[in-house]
C-alpha cells in the first residue's frame, strides 16, 4: 500500500496556529509525561512526525488526535521548545477544515477578518429573515410568536438542521474511514457478528456516556495539572458545563416542540418556572452561561495553556454561545415582568437569529468537536476492546 507525501503538510498545520515544531528530534519527552498517551496512543510525539513528513492521511486519520485535552504538560517539558500541546490542538483544527469539504472552516480559522464577517453577516441575514416576516408587539401580555411567527421559526431550524445534519455527516463518514483503514477495522467488526456488536455497544457506552458526558479521562487523568484549582474552577468542569448547558437547551426545545406535536401544550404558552420542560431550560442555561462566562474569563486571562492561544474562530464561537444563553436568561426575566417590555421583542429576535447562526456554522468551528470527538473515542475504544480480545 502507498501512501501519498504532502510536502507542504506542516506549514499548513502552522497556518491553523501550531509552533515550529521542525526542531522536534522525537525525544518522546511529551509522550513519556503525557497522562493520556498509552501503548496504543503514543502521542504527541507520533503525530509530530507525521506531520514533518508530510504524511496527511496518517495525520488526519489518527484517533489519538481527539484524546488529548491539551493540559499542556508535554509542552511544559519540551526541550526544544516545540509546543506540542498546541500542535495537536492545531492539528484538530485542521483536521476538521480538511473533514469540510466547502471549505468554510478553513475560511473561518485562517481568515479572521473574513471568518469575522461571515458571522456578523450571517445573524443579520436571519434577522432581517425573521423580520421580514414580523407581527405586532402586544402590550398586554409579551406575545413572543405573535411577533416572530413560530412556523416561520420552527421552519428555517428544520432547514439549518438538515443542512448541518449533512454537512457533519459528510465529515463523519470522512473521519471515520480515515480512522478504520488505518487501524484496520473492517464494517464486520463493527456490527458483523454478536460478538462485535456487543464490543461496538461497549465502545459506543465508553466513547458517549462515559467520556463524553462524564469526561472521565479528563476529570481524572488531567487532574494533576489542576489539582490545585477548586472543582468548579477546574477546566473539566467549565468545559462540562458548557457542554451539559447546551445539551440541555437543546434537550429542552425539542421536547417543547414535541409537546406541541402531540397536543399537551402549544410553543409558547406561558407556564409557571417550576414545568420540568423550562425547569430544564432554565438549569441548563445557568450551566452553559457559567461554562462559557469562565471559558471567555480563562483566555483573556491566558489563565492555561489551552486558553493562552485563541483563534478568531474559537472566539466567535464563544461569543454566539454566550450570547445564546444572556439572551435566553433576558426573554425569561421579560416574560415574567407584571408588563410587557418592549426590549423582549428584539432580545428575542437577537436570540432566535443568534441561535439558528451557532447551529448552522457547528460543523464549521470548534463546537464540531463535539462530534468528532465522540467519534474517535469509539474507535479508540473498539480497538482497545478488540486488541484485548486477541491476547
Ligand atoms: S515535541 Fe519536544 S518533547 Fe516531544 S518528541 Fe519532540 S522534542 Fe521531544
Ligand atoms: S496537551 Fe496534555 S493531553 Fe495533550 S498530548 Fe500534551 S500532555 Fe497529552
Amino acid at each position: 500500500m502507498s501512501a501519498l507525501v504532502d510536502a507542504g503538510l506542516l506549514a499548513d498545520v502552522q497556518k491553523f496556529g501550531a509552533a515550529d515544531v521542525s526542531a522536534c528530534y522525537s525525544c518522546g519527552n511529551c509522550t513519556a509525561i503525557c497522562p493520556l498517551s498509552d501503548n496504543d496512543g503514543t502521542f504527541p510525539r507520533r503525530l509530530i512526525r507525521y506531520a514533518q513528513v508530510g504524511m496527511k492521511d496518517a495525520l488526519l486519520g489518527s484517533k489519538e488526535l481527539w484524546t488529548c485535552y491539551h493540559c499542556g504538560e508535554c509542552s511544559d517539558t519540551c526541550p526544544t521548545q516545540a509546543d506540542p500541546g498546541g500542535f495537536m490542538a492545531a492539528a484538530r483544527r485542521y483536521a476538521i477544515a480538511n473533514y469540510d469539504r466547502t471549505h468554510l472552516a478553513r475560511t473561518m480559522y485562517t481568515s479572521p477578518v473574513a471568518g469575522s464577517v461571515i458571522a456578523i453577516l450571517l445573524a443579520a441575514c436571519f434577522a432581517l429573515f425573521m423580520y421580514a416576516s414580523h407581527g405586532a408587539q402586544s402590550t398586554t401580555s409579551l406575545n413572543l410568536f405573535g411577533f416572530i411567527p413560530e412556523p416561520l421559526i420552527h421552519n428555517t431550524g428544520v432547514v439549518v438542521m438538515i443542512l448541518v445534519f449533512l454537512a457533519g455527516l459528510a465529515g463523519v463518514i470522512g473521519m471515520a474511514r480515515g480512522i478504520s483503514r488505518r487501524e484496520g477495522i473492517s464494517v464486520h467488526d463493527v456490527v458483523g457478528s454478536r460478538a462485535a456488536l456487543a464490543r461496538s455497544g461497549r465502545a459506543l457506552w465508553s466513547a458517549l456516556a462515559v467520556e463524553s458526558l462524564g469526561q472521565l479521562r479528563f476529570r481524572t487523568d488531567c487532574e494533576s495539572v489542576q489539582a490545585e484549582q477548586p472543582w468548579y474552577r477546574r477546566r473539566w468542569f467549565i468545559h462540562a458545563s458548557t457542554m451539559w448547558g447546551f445539551l440541555g437547551l437543546l434537550t429542552a426545545t425539542i421536547l417543547d416542540y414535541g409537546l406541541a406535536l402531540v397536543g399537551i401544550k402549544a410553543t409558547g404558552t406561558p407556564v409557571p418556572i417550576w414545568y420540568p420542560v423550562r425547569l430544564l431550560g432554565t438549569v441548563a442555561g445557568l450551566f452553559l452561561l457559567y461554562g462559557t462566562s469562565m471559558l471567555i474569563l480563562d483566555r483573556l486571562r491566558k489563565a492555561n495553556r489551552a486558553a493562552s492561544d485563541s483563534t478568531a474562530s474559537d472566539w466567535t464561537l464563544l461569543v454566539l454561545l454566550w450570547i445564546t444563553g444572556l439572551t435566553g436568561f433576558l426573554i425569561e426575566i421579560a416574560l415574567y415582568l407584571p408588563s410587557p417590555p418592549a426590549w423582549g421583542y428584539w432580545v428575542f429576535l437577537f436570540h432566535v437569529s443568534v441561535a439558528m447562526e451557532l447551529v448552522l456554522l457547528a460543523p464549521f468551528m470548534k463546537f464540531a468537536h463535539a462530534v468528532y470527538r465522540p467519534v474517535a473515542l469509539f474507535f479508540y475504544a473498539l480497538a482497545g476492546d478488540k486488541a484485548n480480545a486477541a491476547r
